[in-house]
């Protein structure tokens, strides 16, 4: 509400009328009054000591007994005074009735004889009824004196402020002007109260009486006389000093003008004027923090003082500064507000988006796996949990970028969103899951695959990505959590098959539990020596002779046994393991080799991920060197289906290993998708023959197709290799063909590695 200008200018604007409109019934009064008192008390300044009082205080009353004095006391007491050489005296006290003739004759005689030199108090009251009535001194009196006028103004906070200096109608001056003579009095005198008040000479009156007084402090003085005794009520309420006697206002009044510290009040105008500025400039200028708002307030408050202050010291001018205060402190307090208003916003949209990342996806807006759960069980319905993989994410990102992959991912998304109406979560960075009806079979599936495979177009790059699935099984009144397992169970079942996708069979879950082990176990497979090395010998098909041996890795785990490499290897090259498996492999093998004396051949398989996820050149060529066995003597087999692509830093790898001395050899060839035409091109020197097409070789399409095979590789020069040979007539078979050697149980179990190829001869 706060937080746009408008309404900021509105708030600012509107306390700005309250605060003048609080001005003008005089609210800031109390502020400005204390203000004052702090600015008098700072300012503080003596007494000239011209002025003295004397007091009728509560002992010289008790002295005499009765009030009204006798006026004839009151002649004494200035006969004395004028005695003493008192200069002026002022009688605060009230002489506008008769007493007795005598007593009042005393009095006037008395007048007579100071010559001019005395005044009495002259007042205005205001009747009951509300009439103004004039109290002066008798005609009797009046004759030998001047009146004075020792009515003080309307109060402010409960205090007096200021006084009538004079009056013109009814040709008055009050006491303070008629002790300044030659100066100029205003009509309503402002009374400067940083005059140390307590610093003014008091004379008891009994002591002037009884002639106990020092007349130094009367001489030449000006002389107030009135009352301070409680009993007497003349007490007033004046700023800084508190509860004073009236005659004690008189004197400061008579102070303030001899001083010329007649203060020229300027109210809250000057104060009213700089609010505005203020009020302006917050809105107006440019916005500060809020640091710097509070810093400017102060600092503006603390400028204004500062300049209020020397004006009433050096000028003796009165500026009310409390409604500027007021006002910096309610734009503060705007501000303050305001920025709560922003914090308060900003932590509400925080929580709200705190509260959507609990449960979407940030990229994509997808459910959470959680909330994907909770929307499904929402729909109460039973419903089969169908998981989408995209395939080769991270390849294409890495060649096309990942912003392109992102983009994708999105897109895909959004395919998902056209496609169904129930709810979609984003499970793995490339796994969605989706909800299907529980009558849903995998056949159905595969139309709506290939939708949701069609090329992506991103920014001119046309992406296709396979899709892979897993599908749970019924819900059947199980948690859309445990739906949601199955369905990963088989999608990872999927990725470990190589399948398009998988649809769950409870048999997967014991599976993946024992992938689990296999995974864990094989981790640690290396440093708990629990790897070996067995030898398959292989033979010549014309002399029979022992002419090399395969290296076949075998895993004997502590936990789970005998473990068969067509399980583990592949695991291995899934979880990474491989690369440090195929190293200790080629290692090792040589090293046994060079140990025993081996004469013939070695072969080691490397897996595909062998070559993309390090330097095969270089584990090949630190085998060689670290155990001495000659080059010439290895060969490397690689399966066809790591090079059918002809990925060319394979084909690059290959070549440098060929330059090594070393040969390359096609395991399991025929299994695999290369195309036969591909073959001429690549930088091999075997093809090893798969063991099923021995197997066939009963058939007549068996034997024809293990013929195709010999006849090309014979006529592209490659040496071959048949695998899995069992029997005699395989054996025959193949040599008939002109295969250069065989492998398989007919001559050799695979096992440790003979100390020499030539001991092992024909079987
Ligand atoms: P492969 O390289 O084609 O190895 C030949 C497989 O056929 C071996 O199985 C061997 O024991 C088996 N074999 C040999 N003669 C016969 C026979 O007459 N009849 C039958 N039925 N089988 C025969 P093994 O040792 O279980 O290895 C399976 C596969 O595991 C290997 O196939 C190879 O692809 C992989 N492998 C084994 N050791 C390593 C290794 O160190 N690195 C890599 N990357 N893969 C390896
Ligand atoms: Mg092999
Ligand atoms: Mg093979």
């Amino acid at each position: 509400m706060l937080q746009n200008p408008v309404s900021r200018a509105l708030a600012s604007t509107g306390l700005l009328v309250l605060f003048l409109a609080l001005a003008f019934l005089g609210a800031w009064i109390p502020a400005d009054a204390k203000l004052w008192e702090l600015r008098f008390g700072a300012a503080n300044r003596l007494p000239s000591g011209e002025v003295i009082f004397v007091d009728i205080d509560s002992a010289s009353l008790a002295e005499v007994g009765i009030w009204p004095w006798p006026r004839s006391l009151h002649a004494r007491l200035l006969d004395q005074l004028m005695a003493m050489g008192a200069y002026e005296v002022a009688f605060d006290i009230d002489f506008s009735t008769t007493s007795s003739p005598t007593e009042d004759a005393a009095f006037a005689a008395s007048l007579e004889r100071a010559g001019g030199y005395a005044y009495l108090a002259a007042f205005r009251q205001v009747s009951a009824a509300g009439v103004e009535v004039w109290s002066r001194p008798l005609a009797l009196f009046a004759q030998f004196t001047q009146a004075a006028l020792v009515n003080v103004d309307g109060l402010e906070a409960g205090m007096v402020w200021s006084l009538p200096g004079q009056n013109a109608s009814q040709d008055l001056k009050s006491i303070a002007a008629h002790f300044s003579f030659g100066k100029t009095v205003p009509e309503s005198l402002h009374i400067d109260y940083s005059i140390d008040l307590t610093r003014v000479v008091r004379v008891p009156a009994s002591a002037v009486l009884d002639g106990s007084v020092d007349p130094r402090l009367i001489v030449n003085r000006q002389v107030v006389i009135g009352a301070s005794a409680i009993e007497l009520h003349d007490l007033l309420l004046v700023p800084r000093f508190g509860v004073v006697p009236g005659p004690i206002v008189h004197i400061a009044a008579a102070e303030t003008v001899r001083q010329d510290r007649a203060l020229v009040d300027l109210g809250f105008w000057p104060a009213a004027g700089l609010a505005v500025l203020f009020v302006s400039g917050s809105l107006l200028l440019p916005r500060l923090n809020l640091g710097w708002a509070v810093g400017v307030s102060v600092a503006a408050s603390i400028a204004l003082e500062a300049v209020t202050g020397t004006l009433f010291a050096r000028h003796a001018l009165q500026i009310d500064t409390s409604l500027f205060h007021a006002l910096v402190a309610g734009i503060l307090v705007i501000r303050l507000l305001e920025d709560r208003a922003v914090r308060r916003q900003q932590l509400r949209q925080y929580h709200q988006r705190l509260e959507y990342l609990a449960h979407h996806d940030e990229q994509t807006g997808a459910l959470s796996p959680s909330a994907w759960c909770a929307e499904v069980t929402k729909t109460g319905m039973q419903m089969k949990a169908l998981l989408l993989r995209l395939e080769q994410v991270e390849a294409t990102g890495a060649s096309l970028g990942f912003a392109v992959t992102d983009q994708v991912v999105s897109l895909f998304y959004r395919r998902l969103l056209a496609a169904t109406d129930l709810p979609i979560g984003r499970i793995e960075s490339y796994v969605f899951a989706i909800a299907v009806p529980e009558t849903v079979v995998e056949d159905q599936l595969r139309g709506h695959l290939s939708q949701l495979e069609a090329p992506f177009d991103v920014g001119g790059h046309l992406v296709v990505l396979p899709v892979r699935y897993g599908l749970s099984g019924a819900r059947a009144g199980r948690t859309a959590e445990a739906t949601l397992q199955d369905a990963r169970t088989a999608l990872a079942m999927a990725v470990g098959r190589d399948l398009d996708g998988c649809a769950y069979q409870p048999a997967f879950d014991a599976e993946m539990q024992h992938r689990r082990a296999l995974d864990i176990a094989l981790r640690s497979a290396i440093e708990k020596e629990e790897l070996d090395i067995a030898f398959q010998l292989q033979v010549d098909t014309r002399t029979r002779q022992t002419t090399g041996a395969e290296a076949l890795l075998r895993w004997n785990s502590a936990e789970l046994g005998r473990v068969s490499p067509a399980d583990f290897i592949p695991l291995a090259e899934d979880n990474g393991t491989i690369i440090r498996l195929g190293n200790w492999v080629l290692h090792e093998s040589c090293r046994r080799a060079m140990a025993i004396g081996w004469d013939g051949r070695l072969s080691v398989n490397v897996a595909p991920a062998q070559f993309e996820g390090s330097d095969i050149v270089a584990m090949v060529q630190s085998a060689l060197v670290e155990t001495g066995f000659p080059a010439h003597m290895l060969d490397i087999e690689v399966t066809e289906s790591s090079i059918a692509g002809g990925e060319g830093s394979i084909i690059d790898a290959l070549a440098a290993l060929r330059e090594l001395g070393v040969s390359i050899a096609i395991d399991d060839f025929g299994t695999g998708h290369s195309s036969l035409s591909h073959l001429a091109s690549l930088p091999v020197d075997k093809l090893k023959i798969d063991m099923s097409f021995v197997r066939q070789i009963t058939t007549a399409r068996g034997a024809q197709m293990a013929t195709t095979i010999t006849e090309l590789g014979t006529k592209l020069g490659l040496s071959i290799v048949v695998e899995g040979v069992e029997s005699e007539a395989e054996f025959a078979f193949f040599a008939d063909l002109g295969c250069d050697t065989v492998q398989g149980y007919l001559f050799s179990r695979p096992g440790p590695l003979p100390a020499s190829s030539i001991v092992q001869s024909a079987a």
